[in-house]
């Protein structure tokens, strides 16, 4: 098995990526994080800093980084940064286009220069809106290519074949994941994701808004499970792509029922109207996964969640100022 023991992580400050430096750093690894701050938590760039083995730069990886920061090189590159909600990457179409082909070229080269392993953290967007239930990788997506959340969709999709043309064309060590949705501890209140926002309403009191009828299904993945899924995946020698997600599907209704049934709450749901090009139904095929990587899902729903929720709770005071 790979070790990872200089490892540098691209979008670190983010929701998945604060995760997976601390996992790493746990295990021993020395982490070397990139991240604009363009759609972290406030403050998340200090939220390791004190951790032994771990260092912090703030730089948008669109642009190379000073060579100063490569001395000692890596074993492993995790790519990571990229606007991931779809309220950040509506506010930020060009930055996210640039994250997805810069951004990922830059990862690239990196991991090439050093001889490293690069993980590319692609998405279940690359599906779009499927046609095929639930989605195995074979699927090709039925993606509209200049939709509103194209920017996103495309840029994924054109990160994904840059990274097969590294490792075609330069024998780049390469494993591309499709995550689907996650949720967990360290998402921001206010990022628009499903999960953050019916926390913020049911602990607030508020009405819960589902889209819809709320029929609509989505699979959720706990972030430790994720976490778990893109260490495997970089100890692995796969190329991918290989789906990342939790095949048990939820209603957005029962999600939300849930949610405000672990926080006490006693809120409405309040049925809005939906996004445009938002996804009926998304659920990820799991057995190349199980298969290559020996990974699945291990949080059940109740329990992720109430570990979601309570954390949400202890952050009540930072949530008021959204
Ligand atoms: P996030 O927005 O919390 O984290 C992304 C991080 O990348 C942020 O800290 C942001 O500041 C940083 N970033 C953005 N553009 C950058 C740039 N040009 N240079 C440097 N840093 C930059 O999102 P997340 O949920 O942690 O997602 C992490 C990765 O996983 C993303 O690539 C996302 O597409 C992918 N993903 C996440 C999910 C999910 O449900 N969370 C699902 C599918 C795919």
């Amino acid at each position: 098995m790979r070790e990872l023991k200089r490892v540098l992580v691209t979008g670190g400050a983010g929701f998945v990526g604060l995760t997976l430096c601390e996992r790493l750093l746990a295990e021993g690894a020395h982490v070397l994080s990139v991240d604009d701050l363009s759609t972290s938590a406030p403050g998340a760039e200090s939220t390791l800093t004190r951790r032994p083995g771990y260092r912090f730069v703030h730089h948008d990886i669109s642009t190379p980084l000073h060579p100063s920061w490569l001395a000692g090189g890596f074993d492993t590159v995790f790519h990571l940064a990229s606007p991931a909600s779809p309220v950040d990457y509506l506010r930020l179409p060009i930055h996210t286009l640039r994250a997805g082909a810069f951004g990922t070229a830059t990862a690239l080269d990196i991991a090439e220069r050093c001889g490293a392993r690069l993980v590319l953290t692609s998405t279940s967007e690359v599906y779009g809106d499927p046609a095929e239930h639930p989605q195995n990788e074979m699927y090709w997506g039925n993606v509209n290519p200049i939709g509103v959340r194209s920017v996103y969709d495309e840029a994924k999709r054109f990160a994904e074949a840059l990274t097969f043309a590294y490792r075609r064309a330069r024998s780049t060590d390469t494993g591309v994941a499709r995550i689907f949705n996650t949720y967990g501890p360290r998402m921001r209140p206010d990022d628009g994701r499903m999960v953050p926002t019916f926390c913020r309403q049911a602990l607030r009191g508020e009405p819960i808004t589902v889209t819809g009828d709320g029929l609509q299904t989505r699979s959720l993945c706990y972030v430790d499970d994720t976490v778990a899924g893109l260490i495997a995946l970089a100890r692995s020698d796969y190329p991918g792509p290989v789906n990342i997600g939790n095949p048990d599907e939820l209603t957005v209704l029962a999600t939300a029922e849930l949610i405000r049934e672990l926080a006490g709450s006693r809120s409405p749901i309040e049925h809005v109207a939906e996004s445009p090009d938002d996804p009926q139904r998304r659920c990820p095929e799991i057995t190349v996964a199980a298969e290559h990587l020996g990974w699945r899902p291990r949080v059940p729903y109740r329990e992720g969640l109430a570990q979601t929720v309570s954390w949400f709770r202890a952050h009540i005071g930072a949530m008021r100022a959204v």
